[in-house]
């Protein structure tokens, strides 16, 4: 079973009157890189590559430099494939565009081995700690006329009531892009709005340096925040550790790093007590498992970051079925030492348009798909009708 095509989509999605701010820019879109990989045999696999960054860049990587040296190499060596990639750009790809090409390549690849086999990644991964997972729903974005406070504040009310009726148990909110004063009055309205059972985290997007975050931090211990995320720029190394010295609400981050290499200063240097990497940037499935064995060696529980398409939830979904309670015990407590599925609930037509049956959630637990490969069907026509741009390398 040989690699014969490679194909890379462009996917584009306006978000339109549902645009929203992070502390670090407005979405006005959705992007999502795919790739397709097709074997001699006949089989299809499908991976994403990126998170939110410019995707074209990743498309040219696979299909420019890294696509053609693999057609014809075996479909059914997702780490080999994975070390030969990362030996061939390590001078001039060790983060970033290159990783984001080679995490695509990467899922593609361990779709079609389970495919070839019929049986799920994770079983080929060495098998499931759980066949279902809590999920968290990230929003509580900025609106676009954020400016407006009372107008903001009832939009923020009324979004996490919608949580709790639909189910969900837990909600992360986001931080930021306003004064410390102004953020701490959205986190109060929504544990007030919420009631204390229903779990609530909070992610920054590095707005702070460490000393605001450490007023932040203490904002958020009083409302019985369960994880800080990236409270401060993810270079900031000695910020964290400040932090997670100082503070008691737990310290998350990750989704800025890459490949085993980062994640052993990240996790080795003390600067988390969750780590988020996200599977469809750090560098794949097989880089996943290498960073949550770093994670269980320092007593960290790895919890992914998703924010992608369909095909990025699939990923992460099987990332999560293998992760050992960290630690153990006969009884896991979410986020104690079980991990949740991050469910992004912002306007995303690439997330819950493009798979022939769309994730949802049962009791506010996602089922981890237990089909071949990523346990996913793709809905080609529907992904093109979001494509900006196809590009191929080999027979597709
Ligand atoms: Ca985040």
């Amino acid at each position: 079973m040989r690699i014969s095509g490679i194909e890379t989509f462009v996917a584009k999605a306006p978000t339109g009157a549902n645009s929203f701010w992070s502390s670090q820019a407005v979405f006005p879109e959705r992007v999502s890189l795919l790739v397709k990989i097709t074997t001699d045999d006949g089989i299809v696999g499908w991976g994403e590559g990126g998170q939110y960054g410019p995707a074209e860049p990743v498309a040219s990587a696979i299909v420019d430099v890294l696509g053609p040296r693999l057609i014809g190499e075996a479909a059914d060596a997702p780490v080999r494939i994975w070390e030969q990639n990362y030996a061939f750009s390590r001078d001039f790809g060790r983060t970033g565009t290159y990783i984001e090409a080679m995490s695509g390549i990467d899922i593609a690849l361990w779709d079609i081995w389970g495919k070839s086999l019929g049986r799920p990644a994770y079983h080929l991964m060495g098998g499931a700690f759980r066949d279902r997972v809590m999920a968290y729903g990230t929003g509580c974005y900025y609106p676009e006329d954020f400016r407006d406070t009372d107008a903001m504040m009832q939009a923020l009310a009324e979004e996490v009531s919608a949580y709790a009726a639909a189910g969900v148990t837990a909600i992360k909110i986001k931080l930021g892009l306003l004064p410390v004063e102004q953020d701490a009055a959205r986190v109060k309205l929504i544990r007030e709005t919420v009631g204390p059972r229903v779990k609530l985290m909070a992610d920054a997007n590095h707005a702070y340096h460490s000393a605001t975050a450490m007023r932040m931090g203490r904002v958020l211990e009083q409302f019985g925040i369960l994880w800080f995320e990236e409270p401060v720029p993810p270079e900031d190394h000695d910020g964290y550790r400040r932090l997670r010295a100082a503070l008691d609400v737990p310290i998350a981050g990750g989704e800025c790093e890459f490949t085993r290499f980062g994640f052993r200063e990240f996790i080795g240097g003390g600067c988390v007590d969750i780590v988020q990497p996200d599977v469809c940037a750090c560098g794949g499935l097989s880089e996943w498992q290498k960073v949550v064995s770093l994670a269980t060696q320092h007593g960290v529980l790895a919890v992914p970051h998703v924010w992608g398409s369909g095909v990025g939830v699939a990923a992460a979904l099987q990332a999560i079925a293998v992760v050992p309670p960290t630690p153990h015990t006969a009884l896991p407590v979410d986020l104690q030492n079980e991990p949740m599925l991050e469910f992004d609930r912002t306007y995303n037509p690439l997330r819950d348009g493009i798979l022939e049956r769309n994730f949802e959630l049962k009791d506010g637990a996602m089922a981890i798909p237990d089909g071949p490969g990523l346990g996913i069907s793709v809905k080609e026509e529907a992904l093109m009708a979001h494509v900006t741009q196809k590009r191929s390398v080999g027979a597709g």
